[in-house]
């Protein structure tokens, strides 16, 4: 991930807590409540020694967050990265706690990360590892407690292990209920590996007729082609956008005629990356923010639009697919050049929303269909857009503060009504 700058040289956690207290200021919030909110309630830090195949031990590190839970258990993904700290996890899973709370679903935030490199692993090591790190975690999470899901680098197959693990080491019985986005055949959901990039496809849709956007006539830049940059290209292109580049972590593509989203994923599922595909000329993964769009899409990691490029970018839309990819700053460049900027905790919530459908399913033991998953994720990304959106008119702030401050109002709504024990 060499090519995504920045993502070392700024503290997430530190941008979350400054996200916070600008919300705070706004709406006069108490400082002792303020206090709860800046101090995760738990952050686990665990050492997963691994046998590697060459019979070497490597003892990796992993990291669960858990913010808070007044709303509901902790939820959250896991992620695997090099890069990955105990202050990324510590923002993420206040993130997550915004995000379920403007999604308005019954769950806290919380996060986990392990500090790997997967594409240099085997799959009997990153089974290992996986392995590890749910029975180091085990006693902390659980389908009531803290349920979690993939994020970047793990997927289906990592769920898959968590869960076999877990339900192996409680009790010894199936817990489809402990974890979301698994495979279809153990629970998983139809419509949950879309969803992410589904949702802040509708979250787009309700962006432009705010500024009464023509989807047809827009042209889409996306950066990242990880599970959420994919299926927000794709799908932005079934709205009849045209996306004119793309990056993933080793470099980027422009054309100006289109890129074809469903070639370019063959392509990628194939080789491993988008670098060498037949159409566009190549481009950095800098210039991909900086390309002449209506509709910018960062989908990769943190800080990637920052004071240094935030005067740089044309799209009248920046929907944020990756968690974290705006600095305050730069969010307060593209507020004064009257971008509309549909935040993290709102334009990638589609995840967590169908990641609560799933949860539902797996403890009713049913199966919903995908149009009963896809036309309930709609109605309900298209009402928590609308909610910021008014809160944004209402208090003339811009779309993250307005997320932020709606998010903070319902977390400490349920804090106060629960009180404070011991
Ligand atoms: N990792 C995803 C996110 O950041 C999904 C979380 C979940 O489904 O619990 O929203």
């Amino acid at each position: 991930m060499s090519d995504f700058k920045g993502a070392l040289t700024i503290n997430p956690f530190e941008v979350a807590l400054e996200q916070l207290d600008e919300a705070a200021k706004l709406i006069n919030l108490d400082n002792g409540l303020h206090q709860i909110l800046a101090h995760p309630k738990r952050v686990l830090t665990v050492s997963l020694p691994v046998k590697l195949d060459n019979n070497e031990i490597r003892v990796f590190t992993g990291f669960r967050s858990q913010h808070n839970d007044a709303r509901g258990p902790y939820k959250g993904g896991i992620r695997y990265h090099p890069q990955v700290t105990i202050d990324e996890v510590k923002a993420l899973s206040m993130w997550m706690t915004w995000k379920c709370a403007i999604a308005d679903i019954p769950f806290g935030g919380g996060k986990g990360g392990i500090v790997c490199d997967p594409k240099q692993m085997s799959d009997l090591e990153l089974e290992r590892m996986t392995r590890r790190y749910a029975y180091a975690i085990s006693d902390i999470i659980g389908p009531y407690t803290d349920i979690p899901a993939p994020d970047v680098y793990t997927g289906g197959k990592e769920m898959a292990w968590i869960m076999d693990t877990y339900s192996a080491l409680k009790g010894n019985y199936v817990q489809p209920e402990l974890i979301t986005g698994k495979p279809l055949a153990i629970g998983g959901s139809l419509g949950r590996t879309e969803a992410t990039g589904r949702g802040l496809s509708f979250t787009v849709r309700e962006a432009a007729k705010m500024l009464k956007l023509d989807i047809r006539t827009s042209t889409v830049a996306v950066q990242g082609f990880g599970n959420a940059g994919q299926f927000a290209a794709q799908l932005l292109e079934e709205q009849g956008a045209k996306v004119v580049a793309v990056s993933d972590s080793k470099g980027g593509l422009q054309s100006r005629n289109g890129i074809d989203i469903g070639a370019l994923r063959k392509y990628k599922e194939k080789k491993g990356t988008i670098v060498g595909f037949s159409e566009g000329k190549s481009i950095s993964n800098e210039e991909v923010l900086e390309t002449d769009c209506t509709i910018l899409v960062p989908a990769a990691l943190e800080n990637q639009i920052t004071k240094k490029n935030a005067e740089k970018i044309s799209a009248k839309i920046v929907a944020e697919a990756a968690n974290g990819p705006t600095t305050p700053d730069a969010d307060e460049i593209l507020y004064k050049n009257k971008t509309l900027l549909i935040p993290d905790v709102l334009a990638n919530g589609g995840g967590v929303t169908v990641s609560y459908f799933e949860w539902l399913q797996n403890l009713r033991r049913e199966y919903w269909s995908e149009s009963q998953v896809n036309d309930m994720l709609d109605k309900n990304i298209t009402r928590a857009f609308s909610d910021v959106y008014s809160t944004h008119e209402k208090h003339q702030v811009n779309m993250r503060k307005a997320s932020t401050l709606l998010a903070i109002n319902r977390v400490v709504d349920a804090i106060k009504i629960r009180g404070l024990w011991p």
